[in-house]
């Protein structure tokens, strides 16, 4: 290229970059094909200066296989005209990594990299900050915090509502206990066992107040949904109706995180179903002092 021609598409490089016109973009396309480095610099620096207003995606395409430019100062610009199109240059991250990793790239270029990759980073972390995430279950827009929550405990991202819901069933599952509560108790409680029948009805018949499934709470920063809480005595009881292995671990499991916590807890077992007398009102401490078997109706 002659050194005329070549003036004369830099002078026209740097008049696209500073027209703030969307159809620049045509004829910068063709200049960063130039022959010329000193063009191709100028084109570069036309398409950072054009961020925003020329097509996003398309510009970072043209930007980016200038990164690998036999010129340095070449690279420096679409590195530098990169920075300015912060998230959509999301993909030119790796690249703009390897670069700064070179030990042969020149320090100049490594400053110009660095700083874009910052701008880009930084651009990424607002946009995820301003997100609006959505409940993956039923599409309500969730607090931060209940963000944070489902995203710590179930990688996606779950309303509280849900969150409790989806818990549940997890549990069921982990426990092999059958989702639905199909037993109706006297006093109109579904629950899922004939254990869990006898024990709310127990309960109900010697007036001790119990919530049955009731809701999450977290016991050694763990959340635990418990068979049945006594608010009046601060007394949890499970019952523990399976016979699995990796039930009874679970259920191992479960009651050192009571205890830990210093918890009642008062675990019931199959076998206890025909002294839930003895069972419950031996370590409820009411032996004596309620009617034994009483029953309300
Ligand atoms: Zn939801």
């Amino acid at each position: 290229m002659n050194l005329a021609n070549e003036r004369k598409l830099a002078a026209q490089a740097k008049a696209l970059g500073e027209s703030a016109e969307a159809a620049a973009f045509d004829e910068l396309a063709g200049l960063v094909r130039s022959e010329s480095a000193l063009v191709r610099r100028l084109a570069a620096s036309a398409l950072g200066k054009l961020a925003g207003i020329t097509d996003t995606a398309a510009s970072v395409d043209l930007l980016c296989p200038l990164l690998t430019d036999a010129h340095p100062q070449v690279r420096q610009y679409a590195a530098k005209a990169l920075g300015a199109y912060g998230t959509a240059a999301e993909k030119a991250l790796p690249d703009l990594r390897d670069m700064f990793q070179n030990p042969a790239e020149k320090d100049y270029v490594k400053r110009s990299v660095r700083a874009a990759g910052k701008t880009i980073r930084e651009a990424l972390r607002i946009a995820e900050e301003c997100a609006v995430h959505k409940c993956s279950r039923c599409s309500h827009v969730v607090a931060a915090d209940e963000y944070a929550r489902s995203m710590k405990m179930f990688q996606r991202v779950f309303c509280d509502h849900c969150f409790d819901e989806t818990y549940i069933k997890r549990r069921n599952f982990d426990t092999r206990v059958e989702v639905q509560k199909t037993i109706r108790t006297k006093d109109g409680t579904l629950v899922q066992s004939v254990g869990e029948r006898l024990i709310a009805e127990w309960l109900a018949a010697h007036n001790i107040a119990y919530r049955y499934d009731d809701r999450l709470r977290i016991i050694e920063g763990r959340q635990v949904r418990p068979d049945f809480y006594l608010p009046e005595l601060d007394v949890y009881i499970e019952y523990w109706g399976m016979d699995t292995v990796d039930y009874k671990i679970g259920m191992l499991m479960k009651q050192q995180m009571y205890q830990h916590a210093g918890k009642k807890l008062i675990s019931v077992y199959p076998q206890d179903k025909g002294r839930l007398d003895e069972v419950l009102g031996g370590k409820l401490g009411l032996v004596g002092g309620i009617e034994h078997g009483g029953d309300r109706q």
